[in-house]
């Protein structure tokens, strides 16, 4: 995800009421922070700057999602007549033109335009329902489950496995033209081998349709309460591909994400706290769809 316009501030050199770390680490600090209440009266903004390594522009917390999440969550309950008042030290108005929460929001399905048909899932978002149908040879696939992203959903993927042609295209033309006999004995073994018995039932099997599924891409999350967490991991640039979940990243600082938090947490009228975790949430939505 490219770092969207709105999270640019406005105002950049406020005076920074930073904590002081003393001789800690960022681990020390993170550990230190989560015990007696020592984040008990300190700004969200500061708290989060004081756990995190790099500028303002590309920071790294020594957390993955739900433990960042469960950090903020640790300071709400440290915080917890009036934590409302300690995201930051300015309205979250006054430091940025426009700052969202990321969410999705698009005209059509984003897998693919022509997919018709929507659903509002129980948490409020709008999803593509348009029936996918996979066809594939059926002795020539294997099959893996596989996070799909754009419905943030388990799904199925199934993966037609070509065989290898033994034979250039050249010595299969006079094959055909002239029969196995006008070939070396190297090219007319492998014509009668194993390879190419396997190639030709490849080219004989048909196509059938192994599995329907529904597209579910997320179209739409105008009336979706996001869970904190969700928040947390949708802006988080660390690499997935490579496995390393063990830190997040993100490319603005610490009070950025706390005037994040403070607009999921504005998300509900009055007290009413919005969810902090996303996971039991999307379970229950998929047994329903
Ligand atoms: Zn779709």
């Amino acid at each position: 995800m490219s770092i969207p316009y709105s999270l640019i501030k406005v105002l950049g050199d406020e005076e920074d009421p930073g904590l002081d770390r003393k001789d800690r680490d960022i681990r020390e600090q993170k550990k230190f922070l989560l015990n007696d209440e020592n984040m008990t009266g300190k700004y969200l903004g500061a708290v989060l700057d004081s756990v995190r390594w790099g500028g303002q522009t590309s920071v790294a917390y020594p957390m993955d999602v739900k433990e960042l999440t469960g950090f903020i969550e640790n300071w709400m309950e440290q915080n917890e007549d009036n934590f409302e008042e300690l995201f930051h030290q300015e309205s979250v108005e006054e430091l940025y033109e426009k700052l969202e929460l990321p969410k999705r929001e698009y005209e059509k399905c984003p897998r693919k335009d022509s997919h018709k048909g929507t659903t509002t899932d129980l948490h409020g978002r709008v999803r593509c329902t348009e029936t996918i149908e996979r066809k594939v040879k059926p002795n020539f696939h294997d099959k893996f489950e596989g996070f799909d992203e754009l419905s943030e959903t388990e799904k199925t993927e199934y993966l037609e496995l070509i065989p290898h042609d033994p034979i250039p295209s050249d010595i299969r033309e006079t094959i055909e033209r002239r029969g196995p006999e006008a070939v070396s004995e190297h090219w007319k073994d492998i014509y009668e081998g194993e390879e190419e018995r396997i190639r030709r039932e490849y080219e004989e099997e048909d196509e059938k349709v192994m599995e329907r599924d529904i597209c579910m891409a997320i179209i739409s999350e105008q009336g979706y309460i996001m869970p904190l967490e969700k928040v947390v991991e949708r802006l988080d640039v660390s690499s997935r591909l490579s496995g390393n979940r063990n830190y997040i990243e993100h490319p603005f600082d610490g009070w950025t994400l706390a005037s994040l938090t403070e607009k999921w947490y504005n998300q509900l009228p009055g007290e009413e706290t919005p969810p902090l975790y996303s996971k039991e949430a999307d379970e229950i939505l998929l047994q329903n769809l």
